[in-house]
């Protein structure tokens, strides 16, 4: 099934969701860092009473994940506010134990790729993540700087980030789901915008 059709299928409700008694939902998120290095105008992050910046327990993670499995989930990302880079050992240890011991069928991932860095990818996408999605929300320097209130400099780092976690996919014969042809059309757009 290709990243589209997956997206339609999780955003359609099925006949088997419109009754009193739900059957456990068929993707998940969950929010291994609930940080971000980034301070997006648009996010709900900033909404937050309090900003703990706290990690999830290994063990919680792990705990909830193979009830979820045995109910029937089939899907989990690693994030849901945050960056899901933030803590990128505890991401590791969350996919490693979701593809290996539980049999998650589909682990995915969307980072803002400013701390994505080359080695953490390689590892997690080697433990069995299935689907990598970048967050890239500004056309220019400037609207990037104003509306992530970061410096531009975590732009261009992320753009090296995402240039080599494509390579690492490459090379290594890796296969999650990058939306190949959308990726490559990004790639040009943040081209463009790096020369800007
Ligand atoms: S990068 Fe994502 S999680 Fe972080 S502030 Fe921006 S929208 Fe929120």
């Amino acid at each position: 099934m290709g990243i589209t059709q997956k997206i339609d299928a999780i955003t359609l409700i099925p006949e088997e969701y419109k009754s009193a008694t739900l059957p456990a939902p068929k993707s998940v998120k969950i929010e291994l860092s609930n940080s971000c290095n980034y301070r997006c105008g648009f996010c709900a992050l900033r909404m937050r009473e309090k900003q703990t910046n706290q990690d999830m327990d290994i063990n919680l993670f792990k705990r909830i994940t193979t009830e979820m499995r045995e109910a029937g989930v089939e899907e989990i990302g690693c994030f849901f506010l945050g960056e899901s880079f933030m803590n990128p050992a505890l991401l590791l240890d969350a996919v490693t134990f979701m593809k290996k011991e539980i049999e998650m069928p589909y682990v995915f991932l969307t980072s803002n790729m400013s701390i994505a860095t080359p080695q953490w990818v390689e590892s997690i996408m080697a433990a069995g993540l299935d689907s990598l999605k970048w967050s890239v929300n500004a056309f220019s320097k400037e609207q990037f700087e104003n509306i992530m209130d970061v410096k531009y400099k975590l732009f261009l780092r992320g753009l090296d980030n995402v240039k080599a976690a494509w390579e690492i996919r490459e090379e290594n014969g890796l296969r999650p789901d990058f939306m190949r042809r959308r990726f490559i059309m990004m790639i040009i757009r943040l081209m463009r915008l790096r020369s800007c």
